[in-house]
C-alpha cells in the first residue's frame, strides 16, 4: 500500500501585512484590516508599525513604544491580528522591500503567502517605492479605498495586478486625531476606547503644558487620573 506523502500536503497560510505609522492606530485601520482579512480569507493580519516612514520624514510622530503599545491594545481580542516589530527594531528608514525580506526569514515562502495591504492614498505613489518592480514579484498586493482619494487601481503596469477589496469608507485619519487632541477636542469613537485612555493617561500628542495641567480632554477629564 502506498501512503500519501505528508510532505506534499504543506499547508500554506495566507498572511496580510499592514504597514503604517499607526500614529495612532484608529478604527479606519482596524475595520479595513478586518474587512480585507475576511474578504481574502487571510489567516492572519500582521500590523507592522514603521520606525520612520520614508514619505513622512518631517511628520510629528509619537515615540515607537507608545505607537506599539496602542496597537497591541487595539488588536487585543482579535486572534487573527498580530503586531510585528521588525521595522521598529531597525534604526533606519522603513522600506517595504527590506521588511518583506526580513519577514521571509521567519515566514518561509513554502509555508506562507504574503498579501501586502495598500490604501488608495498610496496607489499613485507606489511606483516610487524602493524596488517596486521587484516588490511586486515578492508578494501579492491588496488595495482598498480611502475617503478623499481616487479609489481605483491605477493603470500603471506596477499596480495593475493589485487586487481591490471594497471596504467601508471611514473618514478618519491619524492626522485629524492628533489635531483634535492638541485642540482639546473629543476623539471618541475614532479609535478604540482603550487606545483613547492610553493617549490621555500617557499624555501622547498632548502639548507638554496641557499634559502637566491635565488638559486636552475637557469633556471627560474627570473620570480618569491624568499624569
Ligand atoms: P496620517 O494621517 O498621520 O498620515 P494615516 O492613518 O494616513 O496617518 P498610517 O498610519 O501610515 O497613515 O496608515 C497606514 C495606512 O492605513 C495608510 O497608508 C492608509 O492607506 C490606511 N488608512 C489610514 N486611515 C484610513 C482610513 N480612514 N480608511 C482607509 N484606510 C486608511
Amino acid at each position: 500500500m502506498v501512503l500519501p506523502s505528508l510532505a506534499s500536503e504543506t499547508i500554506v497560510k495566507r498572511i496580510g501585512l499592514f504597514g503604517g505609522s499607526f500614529n495612532p492606530v484608529h478604527l479606519g485601520h482596524l475595520l479595513v484590516a478586518e474587512t480585507v482579512r475576511e474578504a481574502c480569507a487571510l489567516d492572519k493580519i500582521i500590523f507592522i508599525p514603521a520606525k520612520k516612514n520614508p514619505f513622512k520624514k518631517n511628520a510629528e510622530i509619537a515615540e515607537a513604544h507608545h505607537r506599539l503599545k496602542m496597537l497591541e491594545l487595539a488588536i487585543q481580542g482579535n486572534p487573527s491580528f498580530a503586531v510585528d516589530t521588525c521595522e521598529l527594531d531597525r534604526d533606519k528608514v522603513s522600506y517595504t522591500i527590506d521588511t518583506i525580506r526580513i519577514l521571509r526569514q521567519t515566514y518561509s515562502a513554502d509555508n506562507y503567502q504574503f498579501f501586502f495591504l495598500v490604501g488608495a492614498d498610496n496607489l499613485t505613489g507606489f511606483p516610487d517605492w524602493k524596488g517596486a518592480e521587484q516588490l511586486v514579484t515578492l508578494c501579492d498586493f491588496i488595495a482598498f479605498g480611502r475617503p478623499g482619494y481616487d479609489n481605483r487601481i491605477t493603470e500603471h503596469p506596477l499596480t495593475a495586478g493589485f487586487h481591490f477589496v471594497e471596504t467601508p469608507l471611514m473618514e478618519i485619519s491619524a492626522t485629524e486625531i492628533r489635531a483634535r487632541i492638541s485642540a482639546g477636542k473629543s476623539i471618541k469613537y475614532s479609535l478604540p476606547e482603550v487606545v483613547e485612555n492610553y493617549i490621555y493617561e500617557h499624555g501622547v500628542y498632548l502639548p507638554v503644558d496641557a499634559d502637566r495641567q491635565g488638559g486636552g480632554r475637557e469633556a471627560d477629564a474627570g473620570d480618569r487620573s491624568q499624569k
